[in-house]
């Protein structure tokens, strides 16, 4: 699809990610009420429209930062959970505020990687969210910092909101940052501007140098883990807008038709399931698998049989999320393992037959069926 094509649909989205930066909610470490007026101001107008929006805010750390009169966000992860634990309240209570102004409610909606890595309560999430915005409440989400340590976390919104995109399964992600946008280079003290790059049809590599060499400085997340979230929503099928976020009104804006920062197409859909095999569950061991193997669930869409693992490493339960990698290391599918990691390193190399008599049963043919597998690399 052409560029032109790909900015005239933005104005059909009908459910919208909107994730809103602490660079953009704060300023020199204390939340700007004013911005909170103007984004429920443009997130109700869109309601109005007949259309449902998601909040993913950050500004939790940062607000009770402030609260507690520090100098500093938190020095270690403890600092800075409990900083969010008193900053959260003042920040949704913000949001409740300036909502209420215009006769709109507000939900709060904390969440952790841990708990969207279990299926079950992945689709409860879905269902809560999904009732809110039936009734015309506003999901505010949050990570809830306060209890997700360093393996559990998410860490930054961008994927965070990226997630919040396959949940409730929406077609447009809007991040709102301090920059304008992808830039074609780095930004420099010469060149603090570079020229944007108005449309991404793919991230291809170039795409991805070009997101490298912006730094650590945007945001939280950065420009890379950006990329990941644009990647993740294109899976789930949505576009993804980057742009800045001290525009007034910017998401009527965008609905209206106007052009602001990079836009991102959407990606061919990985539907349900695997969106959240390849994105969200946490993978517990690798398999690695030889070069047939690969070719055949690549090329060919086949399901991981004994005969193709070269190797089990770490460790994994039936029905665990693993990665299946190749002699170089690469990660080339993830899928549900039918067998415990002890069995795969039984019965590795081996023949289907084998199966039965090596392990005195058998749970099927395959170690990975490819109803349980996603690729992450092409053909
Ligand atoms: N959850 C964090 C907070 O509310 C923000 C993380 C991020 O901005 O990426 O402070």
């Amino acid at each position: 699809m052409n560029a032109d094509e790909l900015w005239k649909r933005v104005p059909q989205a009908k459910r919208i990610v909107v994730k809103v930066g602490s660079s953009t909610l704060a300023r020199e470490g204390r939340l700007r009420p004013e911005k909170f007026t103007d984004l429920a101001r443009d997130v109700s107008a869109l309601f109005e429209d007949g259309r449902q929006v998601v909040v993913v805010t950050s500004g939790a750390i940062t607000a009770g930062a402030h609260r507690l009169g520090w100098s500093h966000n938190g020095r270690t992860i403890r600092e800075k959970q409990a900083a969010a634990s008193v900053g959260q309240i003042g920040l949704v209570e913000l949001y409740q505020r300036r909502f209420a102004r215009l006769d709109r409610n507000v939900g709060q909606v904390l969440l952790t990687r841990a708990g969207l890595e279990d299926r079950e309560r992945f689709l409860n999430a879905r269902r809560t969210m999904l009732e809110l915005l039936r009734l015309g409440v506003v999901p505010i989400v949050n990570e809830n910092d306060t209890v997700a340590t360093e393996e559990i976390r998410f860490g930054d919104n961008d994927n965070l909101a990226a997630t919040i995109v396959s949940v409730v399964a929406a077609d447009l992600l809007v991040i709102l940052t301090d920059v304008e946008g992808l830039y074609e280079r780095a930004p420099t003290a010469e060149e603090p501007k570079p020229p944007l790059i108005a449309t991404v049809d793919a991230i291809t590599p170039g795409i991805e140098r070009a997101a490298s060499g912006a730094g650590t400085r945007f945001g939280s997340g950065g420009m890379i883990t950006k990329l990941q979230a644009v990647r993740n929503a294109a899976a789930s099928g949505a576009a993804t807008i980057l742009c800045h976020g001290r525009l007034r009104g910017v998401l009527g804006r965008l609905m209206a038709g106007e052009r602001h920062g990079t836009l991102f197409a959407p990606g061919e859909r990985l539907r349900g399931r695997k969106h959240w095999l390849a994105f969200t569950a946490k993978t517990r061991g690798r398999i690695v698998i030889d070069e047939g193997a690969e070719r055949a669930i690549v090329e060919r869409g086949r399901s991981l049989l004994p005969a193709g693992v070269v190797r089990v490493e770490g460790t994994f339960r039936i029905g665990d999320s693993v990665a299946c990698v190749n002699a170089r290391g690469q990660e080339v599918a993830r899928g549900l393992a039918s067998y415990s990691s002890a069995d795969v390193a039984q019965i590795a190399g081996r023949a289907t037959k084998e199966i039965e008599r090596v392990l005195g049963s058998s749970n099927g043919d395959e170690i990975i069926h490819r109803d349980d597998l996603v690729l992450l690399r092409d053909a």
